[in-house]
């Protein structure tokens, strides 16, 4: 197994070395050159444990005892030994992404990148560490700082805006314990800091520092692979249950921002599990429902702050993927991708455009129709949901209605409603309270549902991580 560029198959690495780049150097992603398929008998029998080593090896050959670094991975980090349960909830059935660490979907690659990471560097004989760095407008860097905490041959700098982030996100990160990581609030907004980050990669390029630097986000193809596990899982689960016999096929609705989610999906059909349809579900920044509608991609809006914040995405960096395994042309991704950088669109010829038709179905869901739906999903099925799985939810029943297609659903769940009580309250009509503390006591009490336990312990729990920096002093921060 290789991996290369989507812009240029002769930009050529091994499995471990593309996770070590995490990017290409031309600005492509790293794909592999051969997608494995699996007998689909050889998966259904594993457990979530057993699944993610089969996958991992499958794409990493490389990369050897992954049945130990899964273990290390996962074991005990999470609330359920099963990892990502599936539950039937009304006509749809949920897929609960959300029992990690930090309680939200990215914590299943999260803590499997880390062990990547290290393991890669041992395999390539590289004999400095890994500085990872991240800019966070919340969610990611505490799932970012709970994975790399006391990873060997790696630290970690976490930058998130001084006043950009909810009291519970920033507590979760300040709090973090761990002998390599660093976090620092900045004086800026979102934007300043991640092109801070950006700037620090390139400046840094020729500087003979004491490790290499790289980043820990969903581009990497170490964050993408781990994901392709919980939709098998998910298939297994209603298999067991007799809801499907083996072999039938469901549909999956995915809450979409960067496209790294839906796209660990479209790998999951491509490897075997009998997939009819993926959903891909946006919020008001619906640049993706319209490129479905169109075949034209044009970031070319205003972002819109939703209450979904984690899907507040204009570029979807891992389309970019999906339209190389289309049409695996390099030239022509290069070409389009150039177009995106310097006009912010770009538009697909007729033939992508019928395939993507055929595998997804997208459309969005609006502020209201999101509050909407926590509201009906809670009094119909007394079942919580967060805001980015409304999204979900709401995309679901929209395909049904339009489509007809009986086909069991899947709606992925990616984050505890518990991270978003604000809206969780508001749906359920609650007069809450301003304090991020008191709203989860007020949730618990409404709902009956249990506080995550690391969201509950985090109240009583020691800042640790008291800086404020300016945005000009971050490259010293994290070079330090
Ligand atoms: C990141 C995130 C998403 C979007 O996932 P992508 O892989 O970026 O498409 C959806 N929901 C939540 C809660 C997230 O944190």
């Amino acid at each position: 197994m290789k991996y290369f560029s989507t812009r240029n198959i002769n930009e050529v690495v091994s499995p471990a070395n593309a996770i070590v780049l995490g990017i290409a150097s031309d600005g492509g992603l790293f794909v592999p050159d051969d997608i494995p398929h699996f007998d689909l008998n050889d998966l259904i029998n594993c457990n979530s444990f057993q699944l993610q080593t089969k996958i991992i090896n499958a794409f990493f050959p490389d990369i050897p005892h992954v049945a130990d670094l899964v273990e290390k991975a996962y074991f005990k980090k999470f609330e359920t030994a099963e990892l990502t349960p599936t539950k039937k909830v009304g006509k749809f059935n949920v897929l609960e992404l959300y029992h990690g660490p930090t309680y939200a979907f990215k914590d299943v690659a999260l803590c499997m990148l880390p062990q990547l990471l290290s393991a890669s560097i041992k395999v390539l004989g590289h004999e400095k560490p890994v500085r990872i760095l991240t800019a966070t407008s919340g969610d990611t860097g505490k799932a970012a700082l709970s994975g790399f905490a006391n990873a060997e041959n790696l630290s970690i700098c976490v930058f998130f805006p001084y006043d950009g982030v909810s009291d519970i996100q920033r507590k979760q990160m300040i709090t973090q314990r761990g002998n390599n990581v660093h976090v620092a609030a900045v004086k800026g907004n979102f934007d300043d800091i991640q092109s801070m980050v950006k700037k620090i990669f390139v400046s840094s390029k020729n500087l003979d520092l004491n490790y290499n630097l790289t980043s820990a986000n969903s581009i990497n193809i170490g964050r993408l692979v781990p994901q392709i596990m919980y939709y098998f899982k998910s298939y297994k689960d209603l298999v067991d249950r007799e809801q499907i016999s083996f072999g039938d096929h469901v549909n999956f609705s995915v809450p979409t921002g960067n496209f790294g989610d839906i796209l660990a999906g479209f790998l999951a059909k491509q490897i075997g599990l009998p997939i009819k349809k993926l959903i891909c579900a946006s919020n008001e920044n619906k640049v993706l429902t319209d490129f479905y509608s169109t075949g034209i991609y044009d970031k070319n809006r205003d972002l819109v702050k939703t209450s979904s914040p984690s899907m507040d995405i204009l570029i979807s960096s891992n389309l970019e993927r999906l339209l190389y395994f289309l049409c695996k042309d390099d030239n022509y991704i290069s070409e389009i991708m150039k177009n995106l950088e310097s006009t912010g669109k770009y538009q697909v010829n007729q033939e992508i455009h019928n395939k993507i038709k055929d595998e997804f179905w997208a459309t969005y869901c609006d502020n209201f129709q999101t509050q909407n739906c926590i509201t009906n999903v809670w009094n119909n099925h007394n079942y919580l949901i967060d805001p980015h799985t409304a999204c979900g939810w709401f995309a679901a029943e929209k395909y049904v209605d339009f489509t007809g297609d009986n086909t069991p659903m899947i709606v992925l769940s990616t984050a505890s409603p518990y991270k978003f009580c604000t809206s969780v309250l508001g749906a359920l009509g609650a007069n809450f309270e301003q304090d991020g503390f008191s709203q989860m006591e007020q949730l618990n009490k409404i709902s009956g549902v249990p506080i995550p336990k690391n969201l509950a312990n985090l109240k009583n729990m020691n800042n640790i991580h008291n800086n404020v920096i300016e945005v000009s002093q971050m490259k010293d921060f994290s070079l330090a």
